[in-house]
């Protein structure tokens, strides 16, 4: 059932076949359910400023850097950038109102998923635009024993973000992994670009309200409807990326 998006994946990229090291994991949609409040987060502080912003556009731009979103939004409405103090002023804002929010849950199966990672002997890692110092600590005590510190990319390490493939290949070089030794599993286009422009198989979950299409136009090799449907078809995925070859 996965063996011909796979063969596409290695012929396009020009392996034999995978030999998975690695699983990439996209955080915030993926591992927790926090997009609801970014969504929020985001569209009200856009109005607060003028700017109109509904919270599907916000799933939109998810993975994008504060200030890319910003200034988006500033071109499109305003005719012109943001200035520097703009674009803190009105993440400062947005910081404020999701900070008020009920603190996210785990994504239903996130869990079970990463216990499959690492019993499969596959290597975890984390690759998200979030930046919130709290990071290893929230992940460790949601996700016991599973993520190691040293193989985490977050917005203090990169410098573009998504959609630029840059976050996914320092997860790639903190993991020391090529493209065919790793996968990716995002929720949101903009990461699914930025994966797939560093060259890796990549694995969507639709967790939010975007259609499927813009998660397949987006470049993902494979789509599940939510992380449970991942979970539960793991077993086979894992056996199909074993055995295909081309
Ligand atoms: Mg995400």
């Amino acid at each position: 059932m996965y063996e011909s998006a796979i063969q596409t994946y290695l012929q396009t990229h020009g392996f034999g076949a995978m030999s998975l090291k690695a699983v990439l994991f996209d955080m915030d949609g993926v591992l927790f359910d926090s997009m609801p409040n970014h969504a929020y987060a985001w569209s009200h502080a856009m109005t607060q400023f003028g700017l109109e912003m509904s919270a599907e556009e916000a799933y939109m731009h998810e993975g994008r850097t504060g200030s890319g979103t910003i200034n988006i939004l500033a071109q499109r409405q305003w005719g012109r950038d943001a200035t520097e103090d703009e674009k803190q002023t009105i993440y400062k804002a947005k910081s404020e109102l999701f900070n008020q929010r009920p603190e996210a849950t785990q994504m239903p199966y996130a869990h079970e998923v990463l216990k499959k990672v690492k019993s499969c002997g596959l290597t975890p890692i984390v690759v998200t635009g979030s930046g919130q110092v709290s990071l290893i600590d929230r992940l460790n005590l949601n996700f016991p024993n599973i993520f190691n510190k040293e193989l985490m990319v977050t917005s203090f390490d990169v410098k573009y973000g998504k959609p630029n493939p840059e976050p996914y290949l320092m997860g790639m070089q903190k993991g020391g992994i090529k493209q065919h030794e790793g996968i990716v599993v995002e929720n949101a286009p903009l990461g699914v670009q930025a994966a797939k422009a560093a060259g890796l198989l990549t694995i969507a979950v639709n967790t939010g309200p975007l259609p499927d299409k813009v998660l397949l136009e987006a470049g993902a090799d494979l789509l599940f409807p939510s992380m449970q449907a991942l979970y539960e078809q793991w077993d086979e995925l894992m056996k199909a990326l074993k055995n295909t070859v081309v």
